[in-house]
């Protein structure tokens, strides 16, 4: 099965799918965008993303197409015409065709496009091994929380992620851990689970807000606060969240090992109710 296309209502072979080279988010990066995964074929967590969808449509000022029970129908319709055993859908609108300017009339309607393509979960060796992680500068601009289409910076850092053969790249923000390029962080630290709170500098993750309601209703302690990176190092346990990472364990960071150098009991129990959650 080919992987699926949708543009603009319609679903078209990958290859035939086009867009303008007017459109602002080529232009600008002038858009917004959602990856969502399935388990069993169903997608995971769909109306919280269509949710976060509309805040960053929102914040940007930009006209969404269709609304959440019309997003669904064209997610639901991507993932039975690909009808591959776990499929991956990446959902993007951009503000639409116009000549270039930076400014912008109500008028232009927006561009937007859906993939869906086959997902392959990480290998549970990974996620029973644990991950390496570097740190690097967050260059970002100041509303990460609008999941926009600019990755720019994120880009750099997985360019850095892939020359240093690790899996992640922890930003941080004048000594503050804030997330990963493409995942949020939580660190363990005194038995409490540790991570920076919503706001301007991260992104609001779908997988985070599932996992602390995890901790809470596991008895566990949690606090959203920003830790420094010297903590982050001294951390008992370090662990990633997010739709492609689930909860995965960091067990060393810039070549310093973390705890005892093994996903802890905490990231153990959380990835163990995640997957009885979502799977
Ligand atoms: N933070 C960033 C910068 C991301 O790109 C992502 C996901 O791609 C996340 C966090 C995790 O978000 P979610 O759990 O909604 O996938």
């Amino acid at each position: 099965m080919p992987n699926v296309a949708f543009i603009n209502g319609a679903f078209v072979p990958l290859a035939e799918a086009k867009v303008s080279i007017e459109d602002r988010g080529f232009q600008f990066g002038d858009g917004i965008y959602e990856v969502i995964r399935t388990y069993k074929g169903r997608p995971f967590a769909l109306e919280a993303h269509l949710a976060r969808l509309d805040r960053s449509a929102t914040a940007l000022d930009l006209t969404q197409p269709y609304a959440r029970a019309e997003w669904t129908h064209h997610v639901l319709e991507g993932i039975k015409r690909a009808a591959y055993p776990e499929a991956k859908i990446y959902v993007q609108v951009t503000r639409g065709v116009a000549p270039r300017d930076h400014d912008y009339s109500d008028e232009v309607m927006p561009t937007a496009v859906m993939t869906v393509r086959e997902f392959y979960p990480l290998d549970r060796s990974v996620q029973a091994a644990g991950v390496e992680a570097i740190t690097t500068e967050d260059i970002r601009w100041g509303r990460c929380d609008i999941k926009s289409v600019n990755l720019l910076a994120n880009v750099l850092a997985r360019q850095q992620v892939k020359q240093a053969h690790v899996f992640e790249a922890i930003l941080v923000n004048e000594g503050l851990v804030t997330e990963g390029a493409v995942s949020n962080v939580m660190v363990v630290q005194g038995g409490a689970v540790v991570t920076a709170p919503e706001g301007p500098r991260i992104l609001s993750g779908v997988t985070r807000a599932v996992v602390l309601d995890l901790a809470l209703k596991g008895g566990l302690p949690i606090q959203e606060r920003f830790v420094s990176q010297a903590d982050l190092y001294k951390a008992d346990e370090v662990f990633l969240t997010g739709t492609t990472v689930e909860v995965l364990a960091v067990i060393r960071i810039d070549g310093k090992i973390i705890g005892d150098g093994r996903p802890g009991l905490i990231t153990q129990r959380l990835a163990a109710s995640f997957t009885s959650l979502a799977g």
